[in-house]
């Protein structure tokens, strides 16, 4: 399984590579000998991602606590896959729970992951979008919701974007992307997007669904940004390792982790306040 990342538009082709946006290498220390690295970086991303724990579960935006972890959301349209990829890569069933009625009054799940005393990552688990039978007014609420999300949640770092490789990016998905488009072009916040259930594709039509995403994420690739395309699939496992390898990529060190730990121990060192814009607009709706 190869990472893709789509081409920069007027730019040469780069070659897939497991290793080009993985920040891992580069926070690399010394010390680490390399032959150790190239010999188990998935098994140690597979085993951090383990550690992934139940942390909150926020109905609406201003309940989701401020954070200085680097956060990472999944999003993806209902069905797409999302909670069965959370569940894969922590190799954990019930972590994310699948709607089993998708569309009514969602919740926003997070997650952390590290060591116990020092969390180095959180995982936010956003409402699927696009269920069908869902009314007009919930749509509307659920876009608000996410563009706020999206566009002002201050310690995202990045989004991970389910997306059904039968189906390719749909217009939903592109909406999506909208909201958060000026902080990934400008690096602010990577992309990784994952073409799940890929063991329904042949070799042929994988390459095809791959072709085409590429395609519709030109657009968002610029000298600064982390855009990244795989084939995923939860049920032969097919690029859980590379995507755990690059979200382990993205935790803080032990040390700023740590210091987060101290901090948020500390009764009068408090983070920033959520952005206020967010909570104004989240009440109004
Ligand atoms: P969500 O609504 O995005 O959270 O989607 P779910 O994780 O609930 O998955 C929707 C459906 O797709 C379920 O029936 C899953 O069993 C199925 N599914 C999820 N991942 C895969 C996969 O990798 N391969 C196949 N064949 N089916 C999958």
């Amino acid at each position: 399984m190869t990472r893709h990342t789509p081409n920069r538009p007027g730019s040469a082709k780069q070659a897939p590579t497991k290793t080009a946006n993985g920040p891992q290498n580069a926070a690399t220390p010394a010390r680490v000998p390399t032959h150790d690295l190239a010999r188990h970086p998935a098994k140690d991303a597979l085993a951090w991602a383990h550690t992934a724990r139940f942390y909150i579960t926020a109905a609406q935006l201003h309940q989701v606590p401020v954070s200085e972890l680097p956060e990472v959301a999944f999003v993806g349209r209902s069905n797409a896959g999302k909670s069965t990829a959370i569940n894969t890569l922590a190799q954990q069933r019930q972590l994310a729970y699948a709607s089993k009625t998708p569309g009514r009054t969602q919740h926003i799940n997070l997650f952390h992951l590290g060591p116990k005393a020092a969390p180095n990552q959180l995982w936010t688990d956003l409402p699927g979008y696009g269920y069908a039978a869902v009314e007009r007014s919930a749509k509307l609420r659920w876009q608000e919701v996410m563009a706020s999300y999206l566009e002002v949640r201050r310690n995202l770092s990045a989004v991970v974007q389910m997306v059904d490789s039968r189906h390719g990016l749909t217009e939903l998905d592109r909406q999506l992307l909208e909201f958060v488009t000026p902080r990934v072009r400008s690096g602010e916040v990577k992309l990784l997007v994952l073409l799940t259930k890929a063991d329904k594709l042949n070799r042929k039509e994988q390459a095809e669904s791959l072709r085409k995403a590429q395609e519709v994420l030109a657009d968002l690739v610029t000298e600064e940004s982390d855009v990244n395309i795989t084939l995923f699939s939860s049920l032969n496992k097919s690029g859980v390792g590379d995507v755990a390898e690059v979200l382990h990529g993205w935790a803080a060190s032990p040390e700023v982790a740590e210091a987060l730990a101290a901090a948020q121990a500390a009764p009068d060192v408090l983070p920033d306040a959520w952005d206020d814009q967010s909570q104004s607009e989240d009440d109004q709706a």
